[in-house]
């Protein structure tokens, strides 16, 4: 699963640097360039992890901040606050701004990816690790391999991303347009009968004989893992 990471930035070539630079890290990008805009894209998709500018046309950094993490849905969506050195750094400092983390500007790629890599690591260990365990699944991000009660599980690329994405949500339950939109992405023309195909083929993969079946299907709802079931 690709971590998505949504850039608050109001100056153009910092935002097109940033983005530049975060694809090439592996994340999948998308740019606001003002807190308003910000607000509206994090509505049609929850961002992984938010780069929010401090200084924002319309509406503030600050103010995008205070308004997530008073919302359930967005409450924990971790925040990396970027800040010109001077700006209000020592309210920043104590992060009472309920960021996770700030950069000073100007700062180098090396050094915010890092703070990235790291916020991610401690707020969405799924997210930022190369191996997952649920039960007796494990997942291999590097090595792309599946095994289940150690035995070797072949999974083609959709299947592989689909059990990534479940594995990062366990006992969630996720419609099929839910799952589009993470594992074929919103911008892919797919039906929604596809997810059901390949949903059947993971379940198929990963039903060893002795095995219970980790994938409950929730009648009207759609698809959820479940390790414990
Ligand atoms: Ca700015």
């Amino acid at each position: 699963m690709i971590p998505y990471v949504l850039v608050v930035e109001d100056e153009d070539a910092l935002a097109t640097l940033l983005q530049y630079n975060l694809d090439k890290e592996g994340y999948s990008v998308s740019v606001a360039s003002d807190g308003e805009e910000a607000l509206i894209q994090i509505n049609e998709k929850l961002p992984d992890l938010i780069v929010l500018d401090w200084m924002l046309p319309k509406v503030s950094g600050i103010e995008v901040c205070r308004r997530l993490r008073s919302r359930a849905d967005t409450r924990n969506v971790p925040i990396v606050m970027l800040t010109a050195r001077g700006e209000e750094t020592d309210r920043i400092r104590g992060l009472d701004t309920g960021a996770d983390d700030y950069v000073v500007k100007p700062f180098s790629m090396t050094e915010l990816t890092a703070r990235i890599r790291a916020v991610l690591r401690r707020i969405r260990p799924g997210l930022a690790e190369d191996r997952t365990h649920q039960g007796d699944l494990i997942i291999d991000r590097v090595a792309h391999r599946v095994k289940r009660d150690g035995r070797e599980i072949h999974l083609g690329p959709t299947e592989f991303r689909l059990l990534d994405y479940f594995m990062q949500h366990p006992g969630r339950v996720f419609s099929r347009e839910q799952l589009l939109d993470a594992v074929w992405g919103s911008d892919v023309y797919v039906e929604a009968r596809t997810v059901d195909v390949h949903v059947g083929r993971l379940r198929k993969a990963l039903n060893l004989e002795t095995k219970a079946d980790p994938i409950r299907t929730v009648r009207s709802a759609g698809y959820a893992l479940d390790m414990d079931a």
